[in-house]
């Protein structure tokens, strides 16, 4: 198959070159200050990031009636918690929560541009946002899949859940196997973003 999409190795710093130059150029005509893009990537290090999705992952391994809520209406089983101010907002909006099970293996992409549930994973990898992975990972998931190096049998399903403005998805991974012992706490430490993104599964470390 002829590759759709042919980029240049350095599209990802000329990327960030053009970010960087549209930084300069909106501070020297003051729409922003110099600190505005630090704040808000501080915001998405400390405040909002992967370990509030891993959190809310670990709570439903632990507490199936929470997980079955966190399905049902996944903010307002989000709100129950204790989460910082703003999980309803910038990205969060309408943030919905599917899960593995045995046969069934959930993917995440944004075909139309970068849609991702903020609050919950942080900001997107590069990778999510590039035309290529977001036309192959429609179209032939499962080799994209192992690609990622994951591995599924043909008996197992993937779905693929497409994110927009509307809703914005992550994945509940299944709990790995020998974990019975493990604290809550320790469960979340187990949860990467790529499991919640579903290009990944969850590890018993
Ligand atoms: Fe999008």
């Amino acid at each position: 198959m002829t590759e759709r999409f042919n980029y240049p190795p350095n599209r990802e710093a000329l990327s960030a070159a053009r970010a960087k130059a549209l930084e300069t150029l909106l501070i020297k005509k003051g729409v922003i200050t110099a600190e505005t893009v630090d704040k808000v990537l501080g915001f998405f290090e400390t405040k909002m990031g992967p370990f509030n999705g891993a959190k809310l992952v670990a709570r439903a391994w632990v507490d199936p009636a929470f997980k079955v809520r966190l399905i049902a209406d996944t903010p307002a089983a989000i709100a129950e918690l204790d989460f910082p101010e703003g999980m309803a907002g910038a990205e969060g909006e309408y943030m919905k929560a599917v899960a593995n099970a045995p046969g069934v293996h959930n993917l995440v992409i944004c075909t139309l541009c970068s849609c991702y549930p903020w609050p919950v994973l942080g900001l997107p990898p590069y990778w999510y946002k590039d035309p290529s992975f977001r036309a192959r990972a429609a179209r032939e998931p499962r080799k994209i899949l192992g690609e990622f190096g994951l591995a599924l049998g043909a008996a197992t399903e993937i779905k693929v859940w497409d994110s927009s403005a509307q809703i914005r998805w992550f994945v509940i991974p299944e709990r790995p196997a020998g974990t019975e012992h493990m604290t809550e706490e320790q469960l979340a430490g187990l949860v990467t973003p790529e499991s919640m993104m579903g290009v990944a599964v969850a590890n018993a470390a």
